[in-house]
């Protein structure tokens, strides 16, 4: 087994994002006053961050035979992630995210999944997985995500769910789950608690809820936390002024990961993982706004 490899079972979206001066209401037309696409899609999201730290990543999952398609590929392959099992499906689309932004920052997401909805056991059984670590999510079918945490037991590899959209894990999955990371809306979604910054013992009392070995809980301008037998560590956000923080989440995950893949230690990767996301929510866009260890040292600094 490669210990430090990362595989990547997820997504890839076109992102396409229309500013405006408010939401339309039904039945209305107004004009954007600007607009822009940007590769997206959570694994490849994920896959980018990591792959930017240093690591070793390759990602699984489909896009459609278009332009976009080729172009989400490219991007992810020129960030340095091995795209070798990026299937261009013959029928479907590319996925794409529609995102309407008004001028206080509130947005619309209308996510139409595309050829990510193709992405099943037959794409995880052909990547022929080898790796340490393993990343899933919800923007491919249970079928895919299932598959990836077999696979990853099958190796003796670490299975990371990040259960985006979230919606109920079953048990299946979730006894193949060693990281689960969840944001504080996922985490009152999962277990039931209160919205907002949760305690060290409500921590403590959702893992043992949701019953996995580690869970991570990224809690936005609060930093992030980490849950396991051993008790809770914590690390604060680096004190920024977000300017989107679309796909923050997506950084902290790819990050958090590559760190332990080589080798950190929790709280480093922890720590560092909360840079990276502070970093993501000081630029525009998702992958684009992913730094390099270069990147971010000056930036801390
Ligand atoms: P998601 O995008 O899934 O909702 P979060 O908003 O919790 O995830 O962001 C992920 C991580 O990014 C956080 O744990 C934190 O480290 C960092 N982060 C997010 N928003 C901010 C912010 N406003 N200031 C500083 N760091 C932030």
């Amino acid at each position: 087994m490669s210990d430090s490899r990362i595989v990547v079972v997820g997504s890839l979206n076109l992102d396409r994002t229309y500013r405006m001066m408010q939401l339309p209401r039904e039945g209305e037309s107004l004009h954007a006053t600007d607009h822009a696409t940007a590769p997206g899609g959570k694994g490849a999201n994920q896959a980018v961050a990591a792959a930017r730290l240093g690591a070793a990543v390759s990602l699984v999952g489909a896009v459609g035979s278009d332009v976009a398609g080729i172009e989400l590929r490219d991007a992810v392959a020129a960030a340095g992630v091995d795209v070798a099992h990026v299937r261009q499906d013959p029928e479907a689309p590319t996925g794409e995210a529609v995102i309407f932004v008004d001028a206080a920052g509130h947005n619309l997401i209308v996510v139409s999944q595309g050829a990510n909805s193709t992405v099943g056991e037959r794409d995880v059984i052909d990547a022929d997985i080898d790796a340490g670590w393993i990343i899933s999510g919800f923007e491919v079918p249970d079928a895919a995500v299932v598959a990836a945490a077999e696979r990853a037991h099958e190796i003796g590899a670490r299975f990371v769910l990040n259960p985006s959209p979230f919606r109920a894990l079953s048990e299946a999955l979730r006894e193949k789950v060693d990281v689960l990371v969840l944001n504080e809306h996922e985490l009152a979604a999962a277990t039931g608690s209160a919205a907002g910054t949760p305690s060290d013992a409500v921590l403590r009392v959702a893992r043992e809820a949701l019953r996995v070995p580690l869970l991570v809980v990224t809690l936005g301008s609060h930093g992030a936390a980490a849950v396991s037998r051993d008790g809770v560590v914590r690390t604060p956000a680096v004190a920024v002024t977000a300017v989107d923080t679309s796909g923050a989440g997506d950084a902290f995950t790819g990050a958090f990961v590559a760190h332990l893949a080589a080798g950190d230690s929790l709280d480093e990767a922890l720590r560092r993982a909360s840079a990276v996301g502070a970093y993501a929510v000081t630029r525009r866009g998702t992958q684009r706004s992913y730094p390099t260890p270069a990147d971010l040292d000056t930036w801390l600094s």
